[in-house]
């Protein structure tokens, strides 16, 4: 066996190239980046692991940075309606991760190199790749490998971006209780999160504008904070006092800022759904995974869980393969792929749309009740449950009913 070409080193891809190597799958990692340049330039993201990824990365063996500054506990949830907002905690259990994956990444390719792990580091052709292996994986999602996974129409309901994100790094701001994140639904306009988060710099919060297209929470995204970082400044924190008062009388405007210079990510995520498999000149296939195969809004914080349950499910599925890795191994594999994933698609796409009766009632609830509150906040980390809760009105009537029966 030639064994299994990853192309790409994000989450997905140095997962799946660490577990096969766990199992013994002969596999080779193509990296556009050295370990370094991973740990350079701009944040492109701002991921938080839930409890299960944490988990496969404990079966890993690289789990890291184990301590509070990297650890979110709970949420603090502010709704805004006609009449007053509506506002509750909830407790986040187990923690969620957020650590800066430009340390993040280097660490995992760091360990599969220091296992003896195969890379090859800058460009590679998925054609030239295939020829070498018994089948490529494509976690990179990069144009020109994009084009080779066409868009799949049915599982992509929305033609472009439902938000624009305007997302930075800063400091600056005091946290109400510790180790809690911020997030503020503005019916109509979007939302606002603030996030603490383990930068490269050190401890950080992440401030982040999710603007409903032509809103009023679109600005910032459109600002150069590189070229003007006083107005940049300006303009959020004057949206904060307009739509997150409570967010922004805990900004202390000494300190207020980006922690660095290009610390910000800005422009719009058009989720998507690709092809799960792409047939190859030389009568091959190549299968696609993480953002390469489906890329979501990051409203509801999944991409990079996805990414990590997808290279576990691959992974075994490829170790337990008793024939050929070809067209109908990738087309089964796929579609197995996407008894999981589709959950996370759906849900997150229904998440970016207004909230239908079922949800309104459920916020309402989780209000007026920290056990829902604690329920619900707590499904982020498993896709499958919050979408069986969120997806129609008897989902949130048989949730209700147990959280109140005390079996969430
Ligand atoms: C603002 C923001 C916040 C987010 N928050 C969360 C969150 O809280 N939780 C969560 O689970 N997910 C979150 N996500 C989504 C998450 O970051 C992605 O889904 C995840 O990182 C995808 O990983 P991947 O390995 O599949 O692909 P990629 O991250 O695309 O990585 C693949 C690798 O391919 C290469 N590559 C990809 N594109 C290019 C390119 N254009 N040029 C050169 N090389 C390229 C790089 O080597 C890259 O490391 C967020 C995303 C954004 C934008």
């Amino acid at each position: 066996m030639t064994g299994i070409g990853i192309i790409g080193s994000g989450i997905s891809g140095l997962q799946l190239a660490l577990r096969l190597q766990q199992l013994d799958v002969p596999v080779t990692l193509y990296s556009e980046q050295t370990a370094e340049e991973l740990g350079a330039g701009r944040p492109r993201n701002f991921p938080a692991r839930f409890a299960p990824t944490q988990q496969r990365e404990a079966a890993l063996g690289v789990r890291g940075w184990e301590f509070d500054d990297a650890r979110v506990y709970g949420w603090a949830v502010t709704v805004r309606g006609e009449h007053g907002a509506l506002e509750f905690p909830a407790a986040l259990d187990p923690p969620a991760s957020v650590v800066d994956f430009r340390l993040y990444l280097p660490h995992l390719l760091g360990e599969f190199t220091r296992r003896g792990g195969d890379v090859r580091t800058g460009p590679v052709a998925v054609d030239r790749a295939a020829r070498r292996h018994d089948l490529v994986v494509v976690a990179n999602g990069d144009r020109s490998v994009r084009e080779l996974f066409p868009v799949d129409p049915a599982r992509s309901p929305y033609p472009g971006p439902q938000r624009i994100l305007c997302t930075g790094l800063y400091q600056g701001i005091r946290e109400d209780s510790p180790h809690t994140l911020d997030i503020h639904f503005v019916p109509g306009a979007g939302e606002i999160l603030r996030i603490p988060f383990l930068s490269r710099l050190g401890p950080a919060h992440v401030l982040a504008f999710e603007a409903v297209p032509g809103g009023p929470l679109e600005a910032p995204a459109h600002l150069d904070a590189d070229a003007d970082p006083i107005g940049f400044r300006r303009e959020v924190l004057r949206l904060l006092g307009e739509f997150a008062p409570g967010l922004r009388e805990r900004v202390d405007p000494g300190r207020f800022g980006l922690i660095a210079p290009g610390e910000l990510a800005q422009g719009g995520v058009t989720p998507v759904v690709r092809q799960g498999w792409a047939r190859l000149p030389d009568g091959t296939c190549a299968l696609a995974v993480g953002d390469a195969w489906i890329t979501n809004d990051p409203l509801t914080a999944q991409g990079a869980n996805l990414g990590s349950h997808t290279a576990f499910a691959l992974a075994a599925l490829i170790a337990g393969a008793d024939g050929p890795l070809d067209e109908a191994f990738c087309r089964t594999a796929s579609a197995r792929l996407w008894e999981h994933a589709r959950h996370v698609v759906e849900w997150s796409n229904a998440f970016l749309a207004p909230p239908p009766p079922h949800v309104r009632e459920l916020f309402g609830r989780a209000a007026a009740d920290k056990r829902i509150a604690d329920a619900f906040v707590s499904r982020f980390h498993d896709p499958e449950a919050m979408w069986g809760v969120l997806a129609d009105p008897e989902g949130v009537e048989s949730f209700l009913a147990a959280c109140t029966d005390g079996r969430p």
